[in-house]
């Protein structure tokens, strides 16, 4: 049976009775049919949310109140945690480890974060004396209004608890459009959402075609907000359809970020990093730390680590708990990250290791959706080394010094993540502060949670998510000025007009 969209509080099919298949892509075979929403579908939701904005109750309960139906939702994904992860990693080909283990759990704590936000981060606040005493600023925040939230296939249930959880503890209204390929978890999270007697038209779900429905949520005139994650390209598209009415936008995009390995490094630790900051997920991570710049004092026998190592990573069926890497996303990916393979070789990369689909996966499963970990020597100017694969495609870059390093991490258009490996703690702050992207992990890497915040400098991405900062991107700011004196001697813009001077 066909999954529905939830409008409204209430789950519906699509107005034309549209539907689409979902696949799982380690096997090919079709999981499920998801409701095909059409414009009309987006714009009955976003009529929805706002109705649920101006005249419902949730904007108006307290902090604390929204707390306890954010805390309820993480619960019952936690009561439904295997039956989730089973879901996701079948749908988007990811490994059930990293459900079970990251995705699912990481939901239900951005959702108890964000509830500790409503409770704790004040609504309103002193701001202290104005220049003209006894006058008074007291900051106010307050709900944007309704937020469309459009999310990627690479984390569908993580990404869109990033995109619910923080909207609604602030007091907004949503409407969530999960990508075509991946819907199925984001209905579980709605039901979720439901379950825990959020009110109708807090939370609304459209599933469908980013070129139709995601178009009306980007643009549709009562939206306020559109917190959009995907590609830089996507993310452009999303500015010019919220500026006819000039919506509020936050864009999560692409990386190429630099994973920058020190000649103080510890080197075992260094290539588990390495390895991990590429490969996780296939690469199919926006901070994939896809560029391992090396320096060259210790680059034979680190790369020789790398190789090595890449070859024991265990490719296979990802509902197994053993395996570390599924299926790329659908067939599409596998033949983008083709095309970037052919490309390197063309611009004369040196081919280490991959370059093509995985032998010798069990029965079953299907060969031409998976990559196998692919290793390159590059130079920081091929098209490799500066266009996001979004696949399991490394570039080995050598460096001389820091500065180069630094110079060469920074030469991107993205900057989004990156990564140090040094044994000296200073000397790894001081690239890092250099690096200009919004996420350094030093000796470590994706390490990623509710509390810190997460976003891009350059076409990364505009605003941040998680944390505090990520809360406040869902809230505005009011000044409210208040006066208790009662005349109004010394003010020069008051006297200007009364005639006195
Ligand atoms: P995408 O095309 O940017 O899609 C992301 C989301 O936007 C999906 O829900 C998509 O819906 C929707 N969308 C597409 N076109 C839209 C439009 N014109 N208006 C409104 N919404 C629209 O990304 P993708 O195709 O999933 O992946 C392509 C590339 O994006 C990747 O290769 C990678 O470079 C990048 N990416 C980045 C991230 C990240 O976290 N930064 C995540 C995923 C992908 P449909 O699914 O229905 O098209
Ligand atoms: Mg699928």
């Amino acid at each position: 049976m066909a999954t529905k969209l939830f409008i409204d509080g209430a789950w519906v099919e699509a107005e034309n009775g549209e539907t689409f298949p979902t696949f799982a892509p380690s096997t090919g075979e079709q999981i499920d049919e998801v409701a095909k929403a059409s414009r009309g579908d987006a714009i009955k939701a976003v009529e929805a949310a706002r109705r649920a904005f101006d005249e419902g109750p949730w904007p108006r309960l307290s902090g604390a109140e929204r707390a306890a139906k954010l805390n309820r939702v993480a619960e019952i994904i936690t009561e439904r945690s295997a039956e989730i992860s089973e879901i996701e990693a079948r749908d988007g080909g990811g490994t059930i480890k990293k459900a079970m283990f990251a995705d699912i759990p990481g939901a239900a704590g951005t959702f108890q974060y964000f509830a500790g936000c409503a409770e704790t981060e004040p609504d309103e606040f002193d701001h202290g004396e104005s220049p003209f005493p006894p006058a008074k600023s007291v900051i106010r925040r307050e709900p944007i209004g309704v937020c469309s939230q459009i999310v990627p296939w690479n984390f569908p249930f993580i990404m869109a608890s990033w995109k619910i959880a923080p909207a609604i503890a602030a007091g907004n209204t949503v409407v969530l459009k999960p990508a075509s390929f991946t819907s199925l978890s984001a209905v579980e999270m709605v039901k979720a959402c439901e379950e825990a007697e959020i009110p109708p038209g807090v939370v609304n779900l459209i599933t469908g075609p980013g070129g139709s429905a995601g178009e009306e949520l980007a643009s549709h005139p009562l939206v306020d907000k559109v917190a959009f994650t995907g590609s830089t390209e996507v993310g452009r598209r999303i500015m010019q359809l919220a500026s006819g009415t000039v919506k509020k936008v936050t864009l999560e995009l692409g990386g190429k970020s630099a994973n920058i390995v020190l000649d103080d490094a510890d080197l075992d630790l260094a290539a588990a990093g390495v390895l991990f900051g590429t490969f996780f997920h296939n690469g199919q991570v926006c901070e994939s730390g896809t560029r391992a710049l090396v320096h060259a004092d210790i680059y034979d026998e680190f790369v020789g680590m790398l190789v090595e190592r890449a070859a024991k990573i265990v490719i296979g069926d990802p509902l197994d708990m053993a395996t570390d890497l599924g299926p790329l996303v659908a067939p599409a990916q596998v033949d983008t990250v083709e095309r970037y393979v052919k490309l390197g070789l063309d611009e004369g990369a040196k081919l280490l290791c991959g370059g093509s689909n995985p032998a010798g996966l069990a029965e079953g499963l299907d060969s031409t959706a998976y990559f196998s970990p692919t290793i390159f020597e590059a130079d920081n100017s091929m098209r490799i080394a500066q266009e996001e694969i979004f696949g399991p495609v490394l570039c080995v870059i050598k460096i001389n010094s820091d500065e180069e390093a630094v110079a060469v991490a920074n030469d991107s258009i993205y900057g989004l993540g990156g990564g140090v490996w040094s044994t000296d703690a200073d000397r790894a702050h001081s690239v890092a502060s250099q690096m200009r992207t919004g996420t350094v992990w030093i000796n470590d890497y994706h390490m990623l949670s509710p509390q810190q915040p997460f976003g891009g400098y350059k076409q990364s991405g505009i605003g941040r998510e998680l944390s505090e900062i990520g809360y406040n991107e869902y809230r505005q700011v009011k000044h409210v000025w208040r006066n208790t004196a009662t005349n109004r001697d010394g003010y020069m813009h008051f006297a200007a007009l009364s005639g006195e001077i």
